[in-house]
């Protein structure tokens, strides 16, 4: 495999700054106010809605993966209009702002248990922040898991959710001014 062309050249091998555990401050806020876009306007594709120029679930139907024709609470309109919210919009472009693989022998043997954990992880998350979604866990030929994300916090959650519950190393790696990560998840024995 070679490596994401779009890595800082700061980031090149030998000379890459992350480590087990290190995190720096998160500067790009995937949540900021979406400015111009109207209250109520709803994502065609999540049903997502802007309230109080952000991005929140629709509580009708947990803003996932229903047809909704709710109404948000206080909101004088059902919708304003139409928007792909960021989350959809980078499902679409297939462009993940998240890449976490998880390496090692451990993987292929607790596959079942690990993808549980991503989903809960996912479905916990993305409870609190809703741009924030699991795009693909996919299992690659040498048995390691390759999972995208739309955010970079997911990312960071599955992470530590792994440690927790499953110990191995834990490395992250934060790109083009902390808008994408990339992260490693190892265990062998
Ligand atoms: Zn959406």
């Amino acid at each position: 495999m070679s490596k994401p062309s779009k890595a800082q050249s700061h980031h090149a091998a030998g000379s890459r700054t992350h480590g087990a555990g290190v995190l720096r401050p998160q500067r790009h806020d995937p949540y900021r106010p979406v400015g111009k876009l109207p209250e109520g306007s709803t994502c065609p594709a999540c049903q997502a809605q802007v309230h109080k120029g952000r991005w929140v679930r629709s509580p009708a139907n947990g803003g996932m993966h229903t047809a909704a024709n709710a109404t948000f609470p206080g909101s004088s309109r059902a919708s304003g209009s139409a928007h792909l919210c960021p989350a959809c919009t980078r499902i679409a472009l297939r462009d993940p702002a998240g890449t976490l693989h998880l390496k090692g022998r451990y993987v292929s043997e607790h596959e079942a248990e690990l993808r549980a954990l991503l989903a809960h992880t996912a479905e916990r998350e993305g409870a609190l922040h809703p741009l924030e979604r699991l795009m693909a866990v996919r299992r690659q030929a040498d048995g390691s898991l390759e999972v995208t994300t739309t955010g970079i916090h997911l990312v960071r959650a599955v992470g530590h959710a792994l440690q927790r519950a499953h110990q191995g190393q834990l490395e992250i790696d934060y790109l083009e001014e902390e808008s994408r990560v990339r992260s490693t998840w190892t265990r062998d024995d």
